[in-house]
């Protein structure tokens, strides 16, 4: 059986139902053929005030559940993940423009962010104080209310549900705004697998819709948390428009992460780690390796095999089981990409392999001689780019991969981690991955980066999920009523 059909999503919202949008419709694309696959509604100003007055008030009834029946909703949901598996990688693959291992992945993590929601529900969420007075006094977590999550469209399933599920499980109504470019993989599926998992209406809304949808979503007074998942210019004006409402909001923004190769590190292992580092789903993840800083001594000999790699990489339509790389995800971003890397070589960059595309397929590019000031180094690229510097000492290596505001990931390959630690220890950084390159994500780690990459770890496990989407509140009770002077 499917989990839904396309007459139900086609031109709708969805507010515990699915219902016509105010804001009117827009096509759902396949990056990879440009074939029209459906219709999404687009959510305007208006539905998103109606969704958060609802949300608010259904809200105070799903935190009023009990934890276990919260916790089994989550179950359900990770299982029905599991069980539409080959559908929603389906959509994934057409509409999201993810190869095949990328889009398989997407639904592994999302489950496994269910199951950890699930978990989270049944945590402790306070503490016993120490009072100076004959009281009990403690502190607990409590629901935030209502959340409002604004997703990207790279990795549409899992940069929604990260937020979806834990804020759900402990007690939150979600209005979750995608990008209308992944309103079905980042949408329509989340809509659908909570409800028939038994999110009661009004609890979760999917409001696809554009940057109008999420102003709205910031200002609304009924939300009170935002999760923004996207550009660092974007999720500026979010940061700054939550705070002209006095809310929270938790930004996760762009990167631009070295992977750092040592003197020390095996050359052929390396370059299959930057590799995957810069390529896995066409350079559009934040976490892309975007910067290769590599020691003058291995330096050829990395940017041979890295080229190399890069020439052998099939490029081809995601629906493709032999394409490596799928489709950048429109023409605006391939034509920047474009513009980054011709630019680079305008200004002495050397490219070493692809800089070439046909229709929304970019070959896997590698730039050598790459200094601090070319286009495709000092800018987050996010496509499928891998510009290389060389360094001489640990003081140079530091100084080029702080030269950015950027602080999300940070790969250190070398055959010593002690030494990968001390370089740790000296680039700003939200992840570090020692003998490994930058991209990686797990339900039950923290995840988040520093500077212009956002304001700290705030998805993945325990600590970061309550801190995100409860507040605390303090409590004290005594046996009799307190006696004043007055
Ligand atoms: P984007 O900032 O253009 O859009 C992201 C989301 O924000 C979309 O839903 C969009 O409609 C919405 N939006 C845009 N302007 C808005 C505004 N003024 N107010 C409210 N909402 C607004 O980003 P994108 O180009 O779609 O995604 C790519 C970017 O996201 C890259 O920079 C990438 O590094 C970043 N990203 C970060 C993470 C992370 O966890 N740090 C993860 C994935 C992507």
């Amino acid at each position: 059986m499917s989990l839904f059909a396309a007459e139900e999503y086609t031109s709708a919202v969805f507010t515990g139902a699915w219902t016509p949008a105010s804001g009117g419709d827009a096509e759902v694309v396949s990056p990879s053929s440009g074939a029209v696959l459906g219709r999404t509604g687009i959510a305007d100003a208006q539905d998103v005030r109606e969704a958060a007055a609802r949300a608010a008030t259904a809200q105070r009834d799903w935190a009023a559940t009990s934890f276990e029946e919260r916790a089994a909703v989550m179950r359900r949901a990770g299982d029905l993940l599991e069980a539409h598996q080959e559908e929603v990688v389906g959509w994934l693959r057409r509409e999201g423009g993810a190869a095949a291992g990328m889009a398989g992945f997407q639904v592994h993590v999302a489950a496994g962010e269910c199951f950890e929601a699930a978990a989270l529900a049944s945590q402790p969420h306070g503490e016993i104080l120490r009072t100076a007075k004959p009281r009990l006094s403690f502190s607990r977590q409590v629901p935030a209310g209502v959340v409002g999550v604004i997703a990207p469209f790279n990795v549409p399933l899992i940069l929604g549900i990260r937020s979806v599920a834990p804020a759900l499980a402990l007690g939150n109504a979600v209005l979750l705004k995608p990008d209308p470019r992944t309103a079905i993989c980042g949408g329509a599926v989340l809509a659908e697998v909570f409800r028939q998992a038994g999110v009661p209406e009004g609890v979760l809304q999917v409001l696809p819709g554009g940057a109008e949808a999420g102003q709205a979503l910031v200002a609304d007074p009924h939300v009170r948390v935002i999760s923004f998942t996207g550009s660092t210019p974007a999720g500026r004006k979010v940061g700054e428009a939550a705070a002209r409402h006095l809310k929270r909001a938790h930004l996760e923004l762009g990167g631009n992460s070295p992977l750092v190769v040592l003197d020390d590190a095996a050359v052929d292992q390396a370059a299959s780690i930057g590799a995957w580092g810069s390529f896995l789903h066409q350079g559009q993840i934040c976490m892309t390796a975007g910067r290769h800083l590599v020691h003058e001594s291995v330096a050829d000999a990395y940017v041979e095999r890295l080229a190399a790699k890069a020439d052998a990489l099939t490029v081809g339509s995601a629906e493709d089981d032999g394409a490596a790389l799928g489709p950048i995800i429109d023409a605006g971003q391939r034509d920047r990409i474009h513009h980054l890397v011709t630019s680079s070589v305008a200004s002495g960059a050397q490219l070493r392999a692809g800089g070439t595309y046909q229709d929304l397929y970019y070959r896997p590019t590698v730039l050598d001689r790459v200094a601090p000031d070319t286009p495709a180094y000092a800018e987050e690229v996010f496509g499928p780019v891998a510009p290389v510097v060389r360094f001489s000492s640990v003081d140079e290596l530091v100084e080029l991969a702080n030269s950015t505001e950027y602080g999300l990931s940070l790969g250190v390959v070398t055959t010593n981690p002690m030494r990968g630690m001390e370089i740790a220890d000296r680039i700003p950084s939200g992840i570090v991955h020692i003998n490994d390159q930058t991209v990686d994500d797990e339900a039950v780690a923290p995840f988040g980066g520093v500077g212009f990459s956002g304001t700290g770890a705030r998805f993945g496990g325990t600590r970061a999920n309550l801190e995100a989407f409860t507040e605390t509140q303090w409590i004290t009770m005594q046996a009799d009523p307190a006696r004043y002077p007055f």
